[in-house]
């Protein structure tokens, strides 16, 4: 049995981290309790440069910096003809080093974040599964941990944060959990050594987002170090599942053929991991917080891989939360008002994210939009680099409705909900 810390984090990925990182910072007891032993696999490698500022607060931008993560300058894409966008160079809108940002293996983003938590005196336990939460009505009062050798732990710190990705914790154990039901998406993908990457500096660590034909879906083309991508293909799951004998290889491959951008550049590399496959990854909870418990990261909801979100969410919902947690815990109040008033800010960040991500689904084109309204091409950067949190971004939605309207004739069903 241990003293109960005032803080418990569930899961020590970037929003756990994040979260429990600044909350210890402020000299706050922080226990997190993670499941697996790290280094461990995770998807999400494509960072948004707005991740800067919180890597900056972590004390994690010069590990960043010395790393051997490849660096990112922009994002492309291709449309259902193979035709190229200009590629959106972060610095064009603002030319500060955070518009350089980074494509990560995870396993070992991850890892690093874990002992930075560490070095900034967060209680960090690996292999640690909590098992339950446990609730008096909306409060929570404690928290059920298992450690590797079955043993178990009641805790009951005063504020419980859940960081615990796609389980979603308390969001499920209390029904707060909504999905999204126009992003019924699944994946395939895998990493191939010795694909095609452009030889340029500026260039060759650029995400590739690149249309199938028939706008059936888009594979991702992410470049890592060690002559690594991370090739993978997102479509309704009803289309990537339409044959149900399909293995994913060949669904994979099928997909290929469906993309001359991306078979042309992976021709003749090699396959260096399993194949991989999610699907319906897309969803939200109705609250952010209750009495004594907050959510950050997926454990509130995740949007879409399309535009590399997840992670400049990740980071920016666990900076919300953990202010909001220290401000509690320094005030004497712990209430759903006080956790989650960060909320409708956030929301707003995400919605417009979230609208972005049905514009593409309904057809989008990056190339005609910027022929036609050059000057709203600084929105456009914005919401790639993540910085969404700011109301005059809300100027471009009827200039790419009305390019939508042009290009199928209806008004996309993206309704701003924050
Ligand atoms: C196909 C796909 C592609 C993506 N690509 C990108 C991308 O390019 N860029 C990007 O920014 N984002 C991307 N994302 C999203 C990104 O993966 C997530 O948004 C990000 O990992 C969220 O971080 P998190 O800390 O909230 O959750 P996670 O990173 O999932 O961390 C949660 C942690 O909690 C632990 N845990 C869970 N349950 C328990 C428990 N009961 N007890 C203890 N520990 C527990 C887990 O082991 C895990 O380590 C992608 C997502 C998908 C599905």
């Amino acid at each position: 049995m241990s003293a109960s810390p005032e803080v418990v984090v569930i899961g020590g990925g970037p929003a756990g981290c994040t979260a429990a990182t600044l909350i210890a910072q402020k000299g706050h007891s922080v226990r997190l309790f993670e499941r697996e032993k790290f280094p461990r696999f995770h998807i999400g490698e494509s960072f948004m440069p707005d991740t800067y500022f919180a890597l900056r607060r972590l004390g994690m931008l010069d590990k960043m910096k010395s790393s051997h993560f490849v660096k990112k300058y922009s994002v492309q894409f291709a449309n259902d003809q193979g035709k190229e966008s200009q590629p959106f160079y972060f610095f064009e809108n603002n030319p500060h080093e955070c518009t350089q940002t980074w494509q990560v293996l995870r396993s070992e983003f991850d890892h690093m974040m874990l002992k930075n938590a560490r070095e900034h005196g967060v209680d960090a336990r690996e292999e640690a599964r909590v098992l339950d939460v446990l609730f008096d009505g909306d409060k929570q009062t404690g928290i059920r941990v298992q450690y590797a050798d079955g043993g178990e732990e009641v805790l009951h710190p005063k504020v419980i944060v859940d960081a615990s990705g796609q389980s979603s914790l308390i969001s499920n154990k209390q029904k707060l959990r909504v999905p999204d039901a126009k992003l019924k998406k699944a994946t395939v993908w895998s990493y191939f050594k010795g694909a095609k990457r452009e030889p340029d500096k500026l260039d060759e660590g650029a995400t590739l987002v690149l249309q199938l034909k028939e706008k059936k879906g888009w594979f991702w083309y992410i470049p890592q170090h060690n002559d690594t991508i991370s090739v993978g293909v997102v479509g309704g799951l009803d289309y990537i599942f339409a044959d149900k004998n399909a293995s994913l290889e060949e669904i994979f491959w099928r997909e290929v053929d469906n993309c001359a951008a991306v078979k042309r550049r992976i021709e003749g590399s090699e396959r260096v991991d399993v194949w991989r496959t999610t699907k319906d990854f897309s969803y939200r909870s109705t609250r952010f917080a209750g009495d004594g418990w907050v959510l950050v990261g997926d454990a509130f909801g995740f949007l879409d891989p399309i535009y590399s979100s997840g992670l400049q969410l990740a980071f920016s919902s666990g900076t919300f939360a953990a202010d909001a947690v220290c401000d509690g815990l320094a005030n004497g109040d712990l209430s759903e008002k006080q956790l989650g008033g960060w909320g409708p800010v956030f929301l707003k960040g995400m919605e417009r994210l979230k609208k972005f991500v049905y514009i593409y689904y309904d057809g989008f084109n990056f190339g005609l939009f910027i022929r036609r309204y050059p000057h709203m091409k600084r929105h456009v950067t914005d919401l790639l680099i993540g910085n969404v949190f700011k109301d005059s971004l809300d100027e471009v939605w009827e200039p790419l409705y009305e390019v939508q309207r042009e290009i199928n004739g209806q008004k996309p069903d993206a309704v701003l909900l924050g």
